[in-house]
């Protein structure tokens, strides 16, 4: 059975679409080490040179809202001086993949558009690290940590309540017409016991050919925001299932519990970034901790951190993902549904239903479509027999 799904799904890709699978996968690997890379770079061009001190004397860095200016100006030249990576990573890839069908100038504005977003929250974030650094000057974390963990704590909800501005801002959409759909979904979130807030249908098809779905909150109430591009495919069936599986993470506190674990890991890479930015304290024109100019190194350890501490979010990520699933099955009983909504999401996605193992546990915050396969008909199997 899990054989014949499979097989189902490496008939829909083909021998190119599989081929441009596992071309994205490794592609997967080199952008996220071509992103640590171009840090990196930016760090030894603006820090060795004198150059990030300079701009902190410039601005006025040693001040509270000069301090800001910094982080604000260095972000932006970081952005610049990162974005031909963007460029081939994000839009030359999705290009030769066949799934962007953005326009170069079209990709520049939303990248310009992203990075407004990224640098109203976390620019006050890195600014309120700095200050909270300058009170308390000492290398005894006892004195930082409760603040430095305050801060993180507004950055999670930040990000978490920026995602429905994200959508908004990189996508139009429109309310769905399709009356018997919307009662369809309206009875999953009833037996689910949330409050069903509608469908927003995203037209992503005029930037992607690949598929999404995810629930936002509004007004106390989750509202639906399906992809054009899936929705078009998936059929009924399909979307009371991505639906069901939405409302698992929802059931399970899934997000709360993701952005903990990611604020905890941020915290342990600004610390860690603290012990090392105390030895900067006198070289290349550096004051240490407090210091603005020193954020392109703050940067680069903390991505170097996260490069390798997301093994744990993802192991974490994925265990919830078999969790939703689970839920879903519970709720939209209906094996051959799961089966059909994965062949769609591996065609329109180019995805490699069995990716290298290494490659999965690294960099994947799902599972691969094999392994959900296969839970879902173990998981089918067992409430049968039940
Ligand atoms: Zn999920």
């Amino acid at each position: 059975m899990i054989q014949a799904a499979l097989e189902q799904i490496y008939q829909a890709l083909g021998e190119e679409g599989l081929k441009k699978a596992r071309w994205q996968e490794k592609m997967r690997v080199w952008g996220m080490l071509a992103q640590v890379v171009g840090v990196a770079l930016f760090a030894l061009v603006m820090v060795p040179t004198g150059w990030a001190a300079a701009l902190r004397d410039a601005l006025g860095g040693d001040g509270t809202f000069g301090a800001l200016l910094v982080v604000l100006v260095l972000m932006a030249l970081q952005s610049l001086f990162t974005l031909p990576l963007a460029w081939y990573f994000d839009y030359r890839v999705e290009r030769l993949l066949g799934t962007g069908r953005q326009t170069l100038a079209g990709w520049l504005l939303d990248y310009l558009k992203q990075g407004l977003i990224n640098a109203v929250i976390f620019g006050l974030f890195f600014w309120a690290v700095y200050l909270v650094f300058r009170a308390w000057p000492t290398a005894w974390p006892t004195a930082w940590l409760p603040a430095l963990t305050g801060a993180v704590a507004l950055l999670m909800l930040g990000l978490y309540l920026v995602q429905p501005l994200v959508l908004r801002a990189q996508f139009k959409a429109e309310p769905l017409e399709d009356e018997a759909l919307n009662e369809r979904l309206r009875r999953v979130f009833e037996r689910a016991g949330f409050a069903y807030g509608g469908v927003r249908v995203l037209r992503a098809g005029e930037k992607t050919a690949k598929g999404n779905a995810a629930l936002v909150p509004r007004g106390g109430r989750f509202e639906v925001v399906v992809f054009d591009t899936l929705l078009e495919e998936i059929g009924p069936e399909g979307l009371e299932f991505v639906v069901a599986h939405e409302l698992g993470h929802r059931a399970h506190k899934d997000w709360p519990w993701m952005l903990g674990l990611y604020g905890l890991l941020f915290v342990v890479g600004i610390a860690l970034a603290h012990a090392a930015l105390a030895w900067t304290a006198g070289c290349w024109g550096l004051a240490g901790t407090g210091d603005p100019a020193t954020l392109p190194l703050l940067l680069l350890i903390l991505n170097a951190w996260l490069l390798v501490a997301q093994v744990a979010m993802n192991a974490f990520m994925r265990s919830r993902e078999f969790a939703a699933d689970r839920y879903a099955l519970e709720r939209v009983p209906d094996l051959q549904a799961f089966e059909r909504t994965f062949v769609t999401l591996a065609r329109q996605n180019l995805a490699d239903p069995e990716p290298p193992a290494w490659i999965e546990f690294w960099l994947h915050d799902h599972p691969s479509i094999a392994r959900r396969l296969k839970a879902a008909v173990r998981y089918s199997r067992s409430r049968c027999g039940s």
